[in-house]
Order: C-alpha cells, then sequence, then structure tokens
C-alpha cells in the first residue's frame, strides 16, 4: 500500500529530477574511488574549505549560541509551516507576484515551462539553484526548446561539461583547473585558443561568455535561499554576482523555492545571516545578498512568478524527527568534514543533495525503498554535526532510517535475508558461554588467513558480504577469557 492510499504525503515521483541515482551507494563509490585524480581533487577542496570555515568561525564567542538560535527558529518555523507559507504567498501577491503551489517535480516543471512558454521567449538565463537541479528543470525545459544557461561559474563548468553537480556549493568540486581549461576550449564558442589555467584568465573567459547571455535575456530562473513571510521578500545569497544580474535584467523572473526555505521575519535573518557564510564559503558576509519583494515599477523584473516546491517535503514533515533534515540551510559544511564525501565525491550519492544531508534527505524525500543504501553511507563518526550551523542531528537520523529501512525489508520479504540470518544466529551463540567459548576457538582458524598483512581481506561466503567493503581484524592468538583465567585465574 502507498502512502498516498492512506491519504498520507506523497514522496517525489520517480522517472523526473535528480533524487534518485542508478546505482547503490557502494557500485558508485567503488568507481569513484578508482580516480586518483578526482580524490586528490576533492582532497585539496574540501581541505581549503575546511580551514578557511575555521578561521571565521574561531572569531566568533557566540557561535554556540547563535547555532542555538538557528535550530529553534527552524523548529518553531515547521511547526507552523502552514500559516507561515500563506503569509508569504498573502505578501508576495500583495505586491504584484504571481504564487504557484506545485505538488512534485512534475507540476513545478509544467508551470515553469508554461510561464516561459508564455512570455515567446526560446532561452532563460539562471541562478544557481538546488531545487531546479532537484525537479530536473534544465531537462524539461530543453524538452519543449528552451535553452537554459546556467550563470554561476561552477553550474557552467558543469553544463558545459555535460556533468553532473558533485557539491552543493561548489558543484564542479571534482574538477582541476587543467580539466576547467579543456572544457572551456572544448565548449565555449569564441574563447582564447591560447587560454591558460591562471584562475584570473579562466574567470575572465566565463565574463565574457556569460554577458553577453545576461544582457540579451528575458526570462531569469532562480531558487531563494530564503523566503521571508512577513514581507514577502525572497532573498538569494551569492559570491559572483551573477546572481544579481539574473535578478535585476530581465523582465520576467521566476523562482523555485522548496517550501522548508521560508522564515517568519526579517529578524530571523539576523541569525542564519551569519551561520550561512562562514559555514559555506568561510566569508563573514556574502559578497551579493540580493532580496526582492513582488514587483516595482520602473526597477528591475516587472513580472514576478514564486513557485513553491513540495516534492516529498510534506511527506519529510510528517516525521517528527526526521522533519529536521528540513532544517538544513544548504551550507555544505556537512559535507566538507565528512570522510566518506572526501573520498567518495558527490557523484556516488545519486542525488543532486550529496554528503550526511543528502544521506537523510533524499530518503526522506523519495521513500528510503528507493534512496535504501544512502543511509549507511556514513561512519557516524558525529563530525556532520558538530559542523552543521543549524545542528542537526544527522548521525541520529542515518541510525533512524536505518531502522526503516531494516522494517521495510522485514515486512517486504517473508525469507529473512542472509543478515537477518547472520543476527539470530551470532545471538543464538552469545546467549551460551559454552557456545561462545566454543565459538572464541573456532574462530582462530581464522588466523591462517590473514598471517602476512595482520587482517583478513576476503572471508569465505557467506562471510564474504562484510569483506567485501572491509577488511576483517585477524582474531587474537589468546581469547579475551583465556587471558583472564591466566592472569586471574577464572573464567
Ligand atoms: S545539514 Fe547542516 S551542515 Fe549540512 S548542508 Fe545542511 S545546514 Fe549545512
Amino acid at each position: 500500500m502507498s502512502s498516498t492510499d492512506l491519504g498520507m504525503p506523497a514522496v517525489a515521483p520517480r522517472g523526473v529530477g535528480h533524487l534518485r541515482g542508478e546505482q547503490s551507494f557502494p557500485a558508485a563509490a567503488r568507481i569513484a574511488l578508482a580516480d586518483s585524480q578526482l580524490r586528490r581533487n576533492l582532497g585539496h577542496a574540501t581541505r581549503t574549505i575546511r580551514t578557511k570555515r575555521a578561521s571565521v568561525v574561531a572569531e566568533l564567542d557566540d557561535w554556540e549560541q547563535l547555532r542555538l538560535a538557528g535550530e529553534a527558529l527552524k523548529t518553531a518555523t515547521m511547526a507552523r509551516l502552514d500559516e507561515h507559507l500563506e503569509r508569504l504567498e498573502e505578501a508576495v501577491q500583495a505586491r504584484g507576484g504571481v504564487v504557484h503551489w506545485a505538488r512534485d517535480a512534475n507540476e513545478a516543471n509544467a508551470i515553469v515551462t508554461r510561464l516561459v512558454a508564455a512570455t515567446g521567449e526560446s532561452e532563460v538565463v539562471k541562478v544557481k539553484s538546488m531545487a531546479t537541479q532537484e525537479i530536473g528543470l534544465n531537462e524539461a525545459l530543453e524538452a519543449v526548446g528552451i535553452t537554459a544557461h546556467e550563470t554561476d561559474l561552477a553550474e557552467l563548468i558543469v553544463q558545459l561539461g555535460g556533468d553532473m553537480p558533485s557539491h552543493i556549493l561548489v558543484p564542479a568540486i571534482h574538477r582541476n583547473r587543467a580539466e576547467i581549461r579543456d572544457i572551456f576550449l572544448r565548449e565555449m564558442p569564441g574563447v582564447d585558443p591560447q587560454l591558460t589555467t591562471e584562475p584570473r584568465r579562466l574567470a575572465m573567459a566565463a565574463r565574457a561568455h556569460l554577458r553577453e547571455r545576461f544582457l540579451r535575456a528575458k526570462v531569469a530562473i532562480s531558487g531563494a535561499n530564503f523566503g521571508v513571510a512577513d514581507t514577502g521578500t525572497l532573498l538569494v545569497a551569492e559570491s559572483e554576482g551573477n546572481g544579481r544580474m539574473c535578478l535585476t535584467l530581465p523582465d520576467t523572473l521566476i523562482t523555485v523555492m522548496g517550501i522548508e526555505k521560508v522564515v517568519p521575519t526579517w529578524q530571523d535573518l539576523e541569525v542564519f545571516l551569519q551561520l550561512l557564510p562562514r559555514s559555506s564559503t568561510g566569508e563573514r558576509m556574502n559578497p551579493y545578498n540580493s532580496a526582492w519583494t513582488g514587483v516595482t515599477p520602473g526597477d528591475g523584473p516587472q513580472t514576478f512568478h514564486l513557485v513553491l516546491l513540495d516534492n516529498g517535503r510534506t511527506a519529510a514533515l510528517a516525521d517528527e524527527m526526521g522533519r529536521t533534515a528540513l532544517h538544513c540551510i544548504r551550507c555544505s559544511a556537512c559535507l566538507n568534514v565528512c570522510p566518506v564525501y572526501e573520498r567518495a565525491g558527490g557523484h556516488a550519492y545519486g542525488s543532486v543533495y550529496p554528503g550526511p544531508i543528502g544521506a537523510v534527505l533524499s530518503p526522506q524525500l523519495t521513500g528510503v525503498e528507493d534512496n535504501a543504501s544512502l543511509p549507511y553511507a556514513s561512519s557516524l563518526c558525529g563530525a556532520c554535526f558538530d559542523a552543521c550551523p543549524v545542528r542537526i542531528d544527522i548521525p541520529s537520523l542515518l541510525v533512524r532510517l536505518r531502522a526503516r529501512h531494516v522494517d521495510e525489508q522485514r515486512s517486504a520479504h517473508r525469507v529473512p535475508s542472509a543478515e537477518a540470518l547472520s543476527m539470530a544466529a551470532a545471538a543464538w551463540v552469545m546467549a551460551s558461554p559454552t557456545r561462545f567459548a566454543a565459538a572464541e576457538k573456532a574462530s582462530r582458524a581464522a588466523r591462517l588467513l590473514g598471517r602476512s598483512a595482520g587482517r583478513i581481506s576476503a572471508l569465505p561466503p557467506p562471510l564474504s558480504a562484510w569483506t567485501a567493503s572491509r577488511d576483517a581484524p585477524r582474531p587474537p592468538a589468546e581469547t579475551f577469557r583465556e587471558w583472564w583465567s591466566r592472569n586471574r585465574g577464572t573464567s
């Protein structure tokens, strides 16, 4: 029985958008781990951002109080999300904007393509937006003959390279300068053939390429970092100024915003605009914070549409603990400290939301069965919780999602899994001191397998499932019970 049969909120639909990968995390991670260039690029980039973040966070004596305030504001907002969204809708409309509600990716894509088509334009410029990546908007536009030009530098690199983003904030984190130059030389019309890997030269090439598009675009599409319910104001925080060009030059602006991005008042931004830049780019303040409210005659876009996107968010909201994943302000600090992300990279997660937050958010938006391997893509070391500016307890969410997955498997399959059988056998052995002592003695035979390396990298079936992704320690020559008996004279 599906959730919709019970009248419960629906998860994000299959076959549209980028929340589900084609492979499980272990299969995709194995491919990524074999790419040493990718691991070098990721290691260098995440180390650099981590160091910057640590130094600006250390400047604030009240950082922990700010985190607590961020957490409390998000908890209170989620508890009355419906009211805040209705207030936001009212305020946007009162200031000349039009609000659309999209139940899922299909509805959101249909609304945006219809709105662009109505302008008669066949191309749009885009501000970096996770929500539009999530719903696969570029593909939906392309299907009706509308070209979307990404204008954020990293998104542009990803788009020109025919690639997928691999980081929330730095989508091209997996590319180094030489690779970027090669993409520009190959894909950017009219680029200087002598282009070097110097960052300034690469940025100048991108700027020249984009400027022409900014000047001719009549329609822009953006996401939003925050939507203020009190006044109907939307806000985008960015570093390059491309967002501001998109938000001010075209005649029509269409913003796609996840419903969890609403904040009740401007005062709330006082907290979030301190937490976000320090946690994301390691800056005290974003170089560009652009805020707009409806339409202003003679200034900026004269037509403004806000598309409020659900796509599985109310399903996540229905779970009192799971809803905390919706508190995320997409700073990506948890990615940069995660030992699993640093080695496997973003593509291994299959979803546009990679890293620790992706491992808890994607399965909740799609239903756990469609992203069943993601809650296991973690060592549960807790670094993500320590780094999160709104204190999302990602490790506890991961454990809860693992439990949900195991429960679903148990009720879906009458025949117990190999893992369930192993656990039942282990419980039977451990319930009896005699059986446990016998098992300890028997395990000594495995010492032969790990003689040279001191660890066992391949056990025979069914234990091979364990050593397929990790080594097993070589059993010690003496068990603890034998040691105890030898030293304390009793067992
Ligand atoms: S979960 Fe926390 S640390 Fe990770 S991206 Fe979201 S807000 Fe940032």
